[in-house]
């Protein structure tokens, strides 16, 4: 913008605005002031009352955001502006595809809203969301934005293949550019009115120099975003950025939670008000917010979770009428609904109006959205059955929930409740197979046996201490367990893992783990697996890995041998948690009916405790914890990341290990 002065002829008419102003505006310094207004208050005596005439001349961008447009919600300039382009559903935004959407972005654009929290499932639209919200702001309510991901290549996909694209497919957005290609760069934006810049959570002098207006934080529950060891936290630096624009700044954090202690959660904890989406029953009116618990299917935690995705047999009840909702009458529901506040039964412009929060947040679980079925809720859930990891990730990425991690405070009669009255030895009737870890000693080996059932409900069946390693032989390849209640079945094992040691530590003995190396490529026969604890966090608890050298000395191993790598504190955090499971419930854990206290004392050993940069780990306050690991090496062995898996074989219907004990003749 230039200022000229007042006088008519010095600038025609055509080219510019005039405004009048009786006072110096707050933008306009007094000596600009002065030049400006000088001709006029000559000769008119100082004090008296002029009429000040100033004369102004906008650029063709000014003019365009300047021009008096009737405001509209964010929802209704979407609909008309915004074009999707890679969307399942692409051409123009349609607020009746993510219904619960229209709410979260015309409340973000309220005056007194400063932050606003999304805490959503993939699938639901939360990133368009704040594109929408973007969008808006380059065309209605300029000032300099910043998107903030986890990490360098996610900011650069999301600004190349997300805003950018979102800008040039808008015709009104694109008129914004400045037709500069040098202006398109991957981390920053130039329009000719703002810069839109692109951040990563650990570019702190990226984030450190920026007056911002608007803030987009996504996935702020990823690592990248986690404070870790650096001084300062992202959001942190990011909220100083605001200092320029303290009264009229937005800040919106996006995610998928992960942990309560996770950034999404804690920002959710934090809100002045906090929203819940309650869906209309299309039989009965009824609002209600949807739940889990909500979702049915026939078979309870015995269906297969393929099946009912693929027939999507799981179906929506109404807590009011009992209605079934399939997935369209599911969308019909969310279209009809609104979003109400936590609180207090009232909804949520109602709410604003009444209450003008800076900070609000909302809460959106998969459900929700058209783009997730029903049935793939159950099946989510159907699988974390089997597996904790992913039972986290449904929690997590369904019920956009964090995950509570065990904590551990049981004590030895905790561990002893889990005794039936089957004896040692005796495999009960529902098992499918026996594994058994193997904790390598001096002088000897402890071991554990145990069965699993179909649902991943294990019992132990016999542990112990042996001396040699032909007592080995004749528990892993020898032993027939009888199975309760038939008297003709036998089991024997038929996967067995043992500790191989030998690590870092330099009391460890390598010699011990020649001598097991040795043994596993003379009688392994593909029964008994080599297995190794690492302490380092894996993305999968387990990981093959063949060896043809030896770790120290580098000696080569010929013919080489496959260690089986194991997370291990993921398989106690799943040992803990199946501990709290009830008895008949699927991953439950049961006893032989003569387990002594010398079991619960070893396999309570360790404990799980959190230092002060929030690092769990495990620890061990017990001298004896061989039992422990027995536990999680014959975890690992049922684990469906050991392949071929304990599911894979039920599913083929082979019981491995059952035999039928031969009648003779009579
Ligand atoms: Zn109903």
């Amino acid at each position: 913008m230039t200022m000229k002065s007042a006088d008519p002829t010095l600038f025609p008419a055509k080219d510019a605005d005039r405004i009048r102003i009786s006072g110096r505006p707050s933008w306009c310094s007094a000596r600009m002031w002065a030049s400006v207004t000088e001709g006029m208050t000559r000769g008119r005596g100082a004090g008296g009352r002029i009429r000040r005439r100033v004369g102004v001349t906008w650029s063709r961008a000014e003019r365009k955001i300047l021009r008096k447009r009737k405001p509209v919600p964010v929802s209704v300039w979407a609909e008309k502006h915004r074009v999707l382009t890679m969307s399942a559903l692409p051409g123009l935004w349609r607020n009746e595809v993510t219904p619960y959407l229209p709410g979260i972005m015309d409340a973000a654009m309220l005056p007194y809203i400063r932050e606003v929290t999304l805490c959503k499932t993939p699938q639901t639209g939360g990133s368009e969301c704040a594109h929408n919200i973007m969008g808006y702001c380059i065309d209605r309510a300029p000032g300099p934005g910043m998107y903030i991901y986890p990490d360098e290549s996610t900011a650069r996909e999301n600004s190349t293949d997300r805003v950018l694209p979102m800008i040039q497919s808008s015709p009104r957005l694109s008129t914004y550019f400045t037709g500069q290609s040098r202006d398109e760069a991957s981390f920053r934006i130039n329009l000719q009115h703002m810069p839109i810049y692109f951040a990563w959570a650990r570019s702190a002098s990226r984030l450190a120099n920026k007056p911002i207006k608007y803030a987009i934080a996504d996935e702020i529950d990823k690592e990248g975003f986690d404070a870790g060891a650096r001084e300062a936290h992202p959001l942190d630096l990011i909220d100083k950025r605001f200092t320029t624009y303290r009264s009229t700044y937005k800040f919106i954090k996006i995610s998928t939670p992960t942990l309560e202690t996770g950034n999404i959660w804690q920002a959710l904890n934090g809100c002045d008000a906090v929203f819940d989406y309650h869906a209309a029953c299309p039989v009965c009116g009824q609002r209600q917010v949807m739940r889990f618990s909500g979702i049915k299917w026939e078979g309870g935690s015995d269906a297969r979770p393929s099946e009912i995705e693929a027939r999507r047999l799981a179906w929506y009840e109404c807590e009011h009428c009992t209605a079934r909702w399939d997935d369209e009458l599911r969308n019909q529901a969310v279209r009809a609904g609104v979003w109400m506040s936590r609180d207090m039964p009232v909804s949520l412009f109602a709410y604003l109006d009444r209450f003008r929060p800076s900070r609000i947040g909302f809460h959106l679980p998969a459900w929700n959205s058209y783009f997730v079925t029903l049935s793939e809720c159950a099946g989510a859930f159907l699988r974390g059955l089997q597996d904790i990891v992913k039972m986290q990730d449904f929690q997590n990425a369904y019920c956009a929930l964090p995950w509570k991690e065990t904590v551990m405070k049981k004590d030895e009669d905790d561990v002893l409740s889990h005794k039936t009255g089957l004896p040692a030895g005796v495999v009960p009737s529902e098992a499918v197979a026996l594994t058994c870890g193997i904790d390598v000693q001096q002088n000897g080996f402890w071991f554990l046996v145990k069965s699993w059932t179909r649902d991943m409900a294990s019992h132990r069946v016999q542990y112990g201490y042996l001396t040699t390693w032909a007592d080995v032989e004749t528990l892993v390849f020898n032993t027939r367990y009888p199975v309760e209640a038939s008297p003709d079945t036998t089991m024997g094992i038929w996967r067995a893992a043992i500790d191989t040691g030998g690590g870092k530590d330099p009391s460890d003995d390598w010699s011990k783990t020649e001598e097991i190396y040795t043994w596993l490529r003379q009688h392994g026969r593909g029964v008994v697996f080599g297995v190794k604890g690492t302490s380092n966090p894996q993305v999968k608890k387990v990981n093959p890995r063949v060896i043809d050298k030896m770790a120290r000395g580098n000696r080569p191993i010929p013919g080489g041998i496959t260690l089986y790598f194991l997370d291990t504190a993921q398989f106690k955090e799943a040992f803990f948690w199946r501990l709290g499971i009830a008895p008949g419930e699927p991953q439950a854990i049961t006893l032989h009916a003569d387990t002594g206290i010398d079991y619960a004392r070893q396999v309570l050993a360790e404990q799980k405790q959190r230092d002060k940069k929030g690092k769990v780990s495990w620890v061990q306050i017990r001298r004896d914890n061989h039992l422990l690991d027995c536990e999680i090496y014959s975890d690992a062995c049922a684990d469906p990341e050991w392949m071929p898996s304990l599911s894979f074989l039920c599913e083929t219907r082979q019981r491995p290990g059952r035999r039928v004990r031969s009648k003779g003749v009579r």
